[in-house]
């Protein structure tokens, strides 16, 4: 019998949930802060308590994985948990393609496999002498957003930079991403590619409620002015969107160039879910910032089934089922290597 595991974090509910009406067994690696928390919840078999996610990569965490003979579903919390080589190194299956996992976190990588993709990106700034227009400057990794920053030009940048360094959010030699600002309405595109159909799937959009920037637009402009903070992008939670009907060729489109980029520059390809992330503008271009390479936290608002998916499965369906359900036919077809790494 397969297990499906999970840390415990980002979207662990609705990834276990979905495996145990699979008929899973179902595991989570629970922090002992969050003992309390994942107790409450009755689909989940089985906690291995740790004191840090890291222990993941412990011979005896591995071995009750292995015993199980357990899946892991990587999620946003493993990846800003953990290096690119110790997610690397992890000897339990982990569904979809861990190796891209690493072109999600390193800025350089990202930015390539964008381009190979045909998404229209923002520009990126190499240098803080080069600010002429609104930028937005973010730090390596998923940081979630915390301690992005925007500037309109070098000095406004080594303000803010220097303030979040004496604040200590940021470190003095962390190396700084810049991107032009894309303003618009934000749409994070949130997509699951088949390997064993050989099919893409749009499942949703959602969108990210950040903090303290949505705060700052509740207040009148005469206390923002006066205001010497500088606003962050700290992800609070999200919130559903549907689309103009108009706009889901171009979504598939872009879910469709991405896998195809994926699968020419890391092997074995976007398997799995994953997540467009950017905006759209007064003509409804979008311009998109970022990727995730698995599934996002966003998803955990349609744990009850999102609008796109009722016109393709007959039943409720979350990401986190369809995860499941990914693994439970490769698991009956011989097939776990197609959609593990
Ligand atoms: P990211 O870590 O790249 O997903 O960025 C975190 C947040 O910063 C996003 O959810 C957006 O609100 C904002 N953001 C990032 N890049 C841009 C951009 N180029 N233009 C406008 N907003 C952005």
């Amino acid at each position: 019998m397969t297990a499906i595991a999970t840390l415990g974090s980002h979207c662990a509910l609705q990834v276990l949930k979905g495996a145990k009406d699979e008929g899973f067994k179902t595991i989570l690696i629970c922090e002992k802060k969050r003992e309390k928390l994942y107790r409450r919840f009755p689909f989940i078999d089985e906690l291995i308590i740790v004191d840090y996610f890291k222990e993941v990569l412990d011979e005896k965490c591995q071995s009750i994985l292995q015993q199980n003979n357990a899946v892991l579903i990587p999620h946003g919390t493993l990846i800003a948990q953990m290096s690119s080589e110790e997610i690397e190194s992890i000897k339990t299956p982990i569904f979809g393609n861990k190796w891209i996992l690493r072109w999600e976190s390193d800025r350089g990588m990202k930015e390539k496999l964008m381009i190979e993709a045909k998404l229209p990106i923002p520009a990126p700034v190499l240098n803080p002498k080069d600010i002429k227009k609104l930028v937005i400057v973010k730090r390596q990794g998923a940081a979630g957003g915390k301690g992005y920053f925007m500037a309109a030009s070098e000095e406004d940048y080594n303000t803010k930079r220097n303030q979040l360094i004496s604040d200590g959010i940021i470190s003095k030699d962390e190396s700084l991403y810049i991107q032009e600002y894309a303003a618009g309405v934000l749409a994070y595109l949130q997509f699951f590619y088949s390997p064993l159909k050989g099919e893409l799937e749009f499942f949703g959009v959602d969108q990210r409620h950040e903090s303290d920037i949505e705060g700052l637009a509740r207040i009148p402009s005469e206390q923002q002015l006066k205001s010497d903070k500088v606003p962050s992008f700290n992800v609070i939670g999200n919130s559903p969107l549907v689309l103009r009907e108009s706009l889901l060729e171009e979504v598939y489109n872009m879910g469709e160039n991405f896998v195809e980029a994926a699968k020419k520059m890391v092997a074995p390809g976007m398997n799995g879910p994953f997540c467009i992330e950017g905006v759209y503008d007064e003509n409804a271009k979008f311009t998109s910032f970022e990727f995730s390479a698995r599934i996002v936290a966003g998803s955990n608002i349609y744990m009850d089934g999102s609008p796109y998916y009722t016109l393709l499965f007959n039943e409720p369906m979350s990401m986190g089922k369809r995860i499941a359900r990914e693994i439970k036919l490769a698991v009956e077809s011989n097939q776990l290597d197609k959609i593990t790494t």
